[in-house]
């Protein structure tokens, strides 16, 4: 099927044929003619499929005709995040480049005034984030009761960032007799509720995912050694570093986990940069303009940053480690290998990922070739170097007198202990992300999360400190080795009270040799 068969107006045809696309996509073969015709949709498809041009393209037509009156908009289309909102608005200048459609995007990071101003003037199309659309709204700005057409765009993902009591409101503040599309990447049930409640009788198209229909993409596995991350991110950069030829995304499960990476990456040269929610909206807009423009070669990224995100064109995905939830590896790879082009997957996995590895096997229901980057061993045994073992090294150093086994057992000071953003420990690599972990994280500023992150681990040290005996050498030895100094602080904490420090001004600072030497005299 072509275009030109879709009974889209002349110009929207002109518009496309400019953009370089001939033949629509599945979702856009089925739901064009359905928006056109006047029929609610529902539409089970994510970013990639060509969506927005299904209903971008008929809402423009629809729109054509008529003409928009001061405050109240002909069509609203909602999305959860700003960038999303961004990214449609663009598509709508691009193929309503031949109309005189009037557009207003409602998100936060504007200024009130001048978008108060487009809404005097008159709007066609309305595209804005369910909070900020309600603070219009609540100042008396707005009149929803034009509304013709709604969209509700990844609507799934409007569930993830609690925004359903808000569509909820929006709807019912909308004429009845509207025509609402729904998409979502998911059906969960509160999305087939609000479906249900909200639509009447709509065409339901449903296309399959584009990861799982490319065959462009080869994907492989790296099995890292160890699960501290800096081990981990040695191993990421040999294979960055062997494999990158145009532009990748570096995918990551924590927000904070993305911050370190985009550091370590970049202080090593390469041209990096994180996308998150913590970072402020004009930081995220450039870095993903920058992408976009190939100014920028590696976007470092959560899965909530990136989903929906429109990023053509990657060469490669890099998976920091597999994602907790076996979709998202589907969504991460669907990354590249996009309309024909061919692209790679390269997963890290570490020994701490296997479950989440063999759920992503089961999920994509074939093998995955292993790959090993060339100079990765040097970069372990370096990376190795640099990692907590020299601590261990510098403390029997300046400890010299005592030698031995008992030496590495000393309490190290605590700082030493507590993971920074630098280097952070092996428990917090085992710490098990989840999706709504990273999609529940409030946007505060970074050091309160560190804080309790920080807790966390500990927490999680001690419990795995009592309930299992670690085998010499493993990776869990050096776990609890990292939690033992916590521990023995505790024990002198929990010493009785009104004991007589033994050394004035030194609280508990007292060290081991003083403390022995005293011994010694009691003993006498
Ligand atoms: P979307 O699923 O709307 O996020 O679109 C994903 C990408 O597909 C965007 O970069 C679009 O520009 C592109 N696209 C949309 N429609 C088509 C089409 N008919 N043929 C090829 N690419 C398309």
């Amino acid at each position: 099927m072509t275009f030109d068969e879709l009974s889209l107006d002349p110009r929207i045809l002109s518009a496309v044929s400019a953009a370089g696309y001939t033949n629509p996509t599945p979702i856009q073969e089925q739901g064009i003619p359905a928006v056109l015709g006047g029929r609610d949709v529902t539409g089970i498809a994510q970013t990639g499929t060509g969506k927005t041009a299904a209903f971008v393209l008929p809402m423009i037509h629809k729109l054509g005709q008529g003409r928009a009156k001061a405050r109240m908009p002909r069509s609203l289309i909602l999305e959860p995040t700003r960038e999303l909102a961004a990214q449609v608005a663009e598509q709508f200048e691009k193929y309503g480049a031949n109309y005189k459609l009037n557009m207003a995007l409602l998100i936060g990071g504007v200024s009130f005034g001048d978008q108060d101003k487009k809404l005097t003037a008159g709007v066609d199309v309305l595209i804005a984030t369910p909070g900020r659309l309600m603070d219009h709204f609540e100042r008396g700005k707005l009149l929803m009761t034009g509304v013709q057409m709604l969209v509700i765009d990844e609507a799934d993902r409007m569930l993830d960032m609690g925004f359903i009591p808000d569509i909820e409101r929006i709807c019912t503040m909308l004429p009845k007799t509207r025509q609402t599309m729904l998409f979502s990447a998911t059906m969960p049930p509160e999305i087939t509720r609000l479906a249900k409640q909200f639509q009447k009788d709509p065409v339901r198209i449903e296309v399959s995912r584009p990861a799982t229909a490319a065959t462009t993409i080869t994907q492989y596995f790296t099995h890292c050694p160890s699960n501290e991350d800096t081990i981990k991110r040695a191993v990421l950069r040999s294979i960055v570093k062997a494999r990158l030829t145009d532009q990748a995304i570096v995918f990551c499960n924590r927000k904070r986990e993305v911050d370190v990476v985009a550091k370590s990456l970049a202080s090593h040269g390469f041209d990096a940069a994180p996308i998150h929610g913590d970072l402020p909206q004009s930081v995220r807009m450039a870095t993903l303009d920058r992408f976009r423009n190939k100014d920028l070669k590696i976007l470092v990224a959560s899965d909530v940053a990136a989903r929906g995100l429109d990023i053509p064109e990657v060469s490669q995905v890099f998976n920091y480690a597999p994602p907790p939830n076996s979709d998202d590896y589907v969504h991460r790879i669907g990354r590249t290998g996009r309309a024909g082009r061919t692209g790679e997957s390269f997963t890290i996995v570490s020994p701490g990922d296997s479950r989440l590895w063999d759920a992503v096997l089961k999920r994509i229901g074939k093998d995955v070739e292993e790959y090993r980057p060339e100079g990765m061993d040097e970069a372990v045994s370096e990376a190795r170097g640099r990692g907590p073992a020299p601590r261990r090294d510098r403390f029997d150093r300046g400890d010299r007198g005592r030698g031995g086994r008992r030496g590495n057992r000393e309490p190290r000071p605590v700082e030493e202990a507590t993971p920074t953003a630098e280097a952070p420990t092996a428990s917090e690599a085992e710490e098990a992300p989840t999706e709504a972990d990273a999609a529940t994280e409030t946007p505060t500023s970074d050091e309160p999360r560190k804080e309790s992150g920080r807790r966390r681990s500990r927490g999680r040290d001690r419990k795995r400190g009592q309930s299992s005996a670690p085998k010499a050498g493993s990776e869990t030895e050096q776990a609890s080795e990292a939690a033992e100094p916590a521990r023995s602080r505790r024990r002198d904490s929990d010493e009785p009270e009104g004991r007589e420090p033994k050394f004035k001004g030194m609280g508990d600072h007292v060290p081991a040799f003083l403390l022995r030497s005293i011994e010694r005299k009691q003993d006498a």
